[in-house]
């Protein structure tokens, strides 16, 4: 397969061969040096205005154990364009060939991470769900269902990825299992008959028939066994889905059924998810999420022997990412080890804070939920 394991990225294989070529004539020469680099964005796309960083944990275990120091914003931060996220201080023959894999590792998962983000910031108390590692190479999708976790997402549904972060992952059941049945209902009761009581009774009932009829016949099976159902319709069968969903409601609630939850699945996105949030109780993400454009990342030295020094169009020198944790304003200026305050006479923090010390990880890894929590936290101060 075509699959570039751990050991072959921390041996710094996953590189771009300019970078090989860059070490052989710095030794060639004896001109290896002690730098600075800083990772920042210089543009995000579709005119956001802010990023979800996402992918730390996977760098610092590529960084550690060398004779590195590094500093970084803690996962799940919302950052913007040109906000140092991350800053590598060493020989730079130590860590130039890892540069394409930290690139790599903080795009692709601060790309899913955001996305979920801006879906989790419209969907509000609303589920959703990752439904979306399928269209990705299977050998990230425990990279990918963590970064949309981080985002936002409320679970995912890749059994390995839940393994790995001891969640259990949540799915409601394939169109495959229906046409088996060879009916909705029978499914439905074979489900219920056969899967251990705590997953939750989300019947897909949009496989044979009418999405209404074929709700109430469920419902009225089921009962209060039954928790919701899902719509998967394919869009060429689908027509308006908001006015689904509101006569959906409409005849459930009209026999008692107001308990069973209308959860949407494919092709769902910010707009979409906007249309239909009011009226539907949880959704499940896919491509939007799992293939979220990258949030594309550089690396580029800013000192060299302590003193400041950058290519053009780039600022030059160490910095502080000062926040204040009221209200949220942010400024970057000049390394500094002292607080300042925001606008608001508010204290603002560095949160540019060393991880890695001589090789040293200064702090174990941050648990998922804590990451995920100061996420859901921080995107309530942007728009
Ligand atoms: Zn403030």
């Amino acid at each position: 397969m075509y699959i570039a394991s751990e050991n072959i990225i921390k041996s710094g294989k996953v590189t771009d061969v300019y970078f090989e070529r860059a070490l052989e004539v710095i030794e060639n020469k004896g001109i290896d040096k002690n730098v600075k680099a800083e990772v920042v964005v210089k543009g995000l796309p579709d005119e956001y205005s802010w990023a979800v960083f996402c992918g730390l944990e996977e760098v610092l275990e590529l960084l550690e154990n060398r004779p590195l120091n590094v500093r970084a914003i803690p996962e799940g931060s919302i950052f913007g364009e040109n906000d140092p996220v991350l800053e590598i201080e060493g020989k730079y023959s130590e860590f130039a060939v890892f540069e394409t894999a930290i690139l790599g590792f903080l795009s692709q998962e601060s790309g899913v991470a955001t996305k979920a983000a801006r879906i989790k910031k419209i969907a509000g108390t609303k589920p959703v769900l990752s439904f979306g590692a399928r269209r990705m190479h299977p050998a990230i999708a425990p990279a990918i269902e963590r970064a949309a976790y981080i985002g936002g997402c409320d679970g995912f549904s890749t059994v390995v990825a839940g393994e790995m972060m001891n969640i259990k992952p949540s799915g409601t059941m394939p169109h495959s299992l229906i046409l088996l049945a060879g009916d909705t209902l029978k499914a439905a009761v074979s489900f219920d008959e056969t899967v251990e009581s705590a997953v939750p009774r989300i019947v897909l009932i949009d496989t044979f028939s009418d999405e209404k009829f074929e709700s109430l016949r469920v419902a009225e099976a089921l009962g209060k066994r039954l928790n919701g159902i899902r719509l998967d319709t394919p869009s060429s069968r689908r027509g308006n889905m908001r006015k689904i969903l509101e006569e959906l409601r409409w005849e459930l609630d009209m026999r008692g059924f107001s308990y069973v939850q209308l959860f949407v699945s494919g092709g769902l996105n910010e707009d979409s998810v906007r249309e239909i949030v009011d009226i539907a109780d949880g959704f499940g993400v896919g491509t939007s999420v799992s293939s979220a454009t990258t949030i594309d990342f550089s690396m580029d030295i800013v000192e060299i022997d302590s003193k400041p020094i950058a290519k053009k169009g780039k600022n030059s020198g160490s910095k502080s990412f000062m926040r204040c944790k009221k209200c949220f304003e942010s400024r970057i200026v000049p390394f500094t080890t002292s607080e300042m305050d925001c606008t608001n006479g508010h204290t603002m923090e560095d949160i540019l804070e060393y991880v890695i010390k001589n090789g040293k990880m200064l702090n174990g890894k941050t648990a998922v939920e804590d990451i995920r929590n100061r996420c859901l936290k921080e995107i309530r101060y942007v728009d």
